[in-house]
């Protein structure tokens, strides 16, 4: 297979797994313990497939432009496509299809999980390593924003706004990050410089499903 990053590329995605399906043959990437993408593998295990899901429309335009993507192998083919692993889809082609199928599979949970599987608050703090954890704290989305910093028994500006009023998952969905909201919303025990890195952090966070904001 020519593309040989892909699987760092996957695994460095936010919340995937993966797993091998022994009488299949495939490596199988999930989120939220859902197959988005899979590399399938012959009796000498080298890779013969890389099946992923589109929009069926964006599929069908793509088996039209590429020779090497066609309709998905041993799958629904009118949502799954299949992609030669030593094909002429360009590289960038290709990591953008990945994360399309991630993206994908994660919107067809609801957002509540979206967010639980991502593991991140919608202003995209992971909950887990916030020191209030577990003691002050189960994060926003299982007391819906009313976290004990928030107004007396009003969600947290940035819930109410990004969850509340706009329906969003997360705020990266938002063009207006990071906004007055966030620059209000702030641990007053955080420098201001610790405030810019925590901004920073976050907004990498939550931008393309990425581990670690890398
Ligand atoms: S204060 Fe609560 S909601 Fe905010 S990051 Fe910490 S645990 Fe999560
Ligand atoms: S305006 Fe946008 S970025 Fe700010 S809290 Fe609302 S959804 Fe989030």
């Amino acid at each position: 297979m020519r593309y040989e990053w892909l699987d760092d590329y996957l695994m460095q995605k936010r919340a995937v797994t993966k797993d091998l399906q022994p009488v299949w043959n495939w490596i199988r990437y999930h989120v939220g313990g859902r197959m988005f993408a899979a590399v399938c593998l012959d009796n000498r295990n080298r890779p013969y497939y890389i099946n992923l899901k589109l929009d069926p429309e964006e599929g069908a335009f793509l088996r039209g432009q590429y020779k090497d993507i066609i309709p998905g192998y041993y799958s629904d083919k009118v949502h799954w496509n299949s992609i030669n692993p030593d094909g002429e889809v360009p590289d960038d082609l290709l990591r953008d299809l990945l994360d399309k199928s991630w993206s994908l599979v994660l919107a067809g949970f609801s957002k509540k999980r979206q967010r639980e599987i991502l593991g991140l608050t919608c202003c995209g703090t992971e909950c887990k390593t916030c020191s209030f954890y577990g003691e002050n704290c189960d994060g926003c989305n299982e007391c819906r924003g009313k976290v004990f910093h928030a107004p007396e028994g009003k969600a947290c500006p940035i819930y109410a706004c990004c969850v509340q009023k706009h329906r969003y998952v997360n705020c990266g969905a938002c063009e207006m990050l990071p906004c007055d909201i966030w620059r209000a919303v702030r641990d007053p025990a955080l420098s201001e410089e610790e405030f810019e890195r925590s901004v920073e952090i976050r907004i990498r966070n939550l931008s393309g499903g990425v581990k670690n904001g890398i």
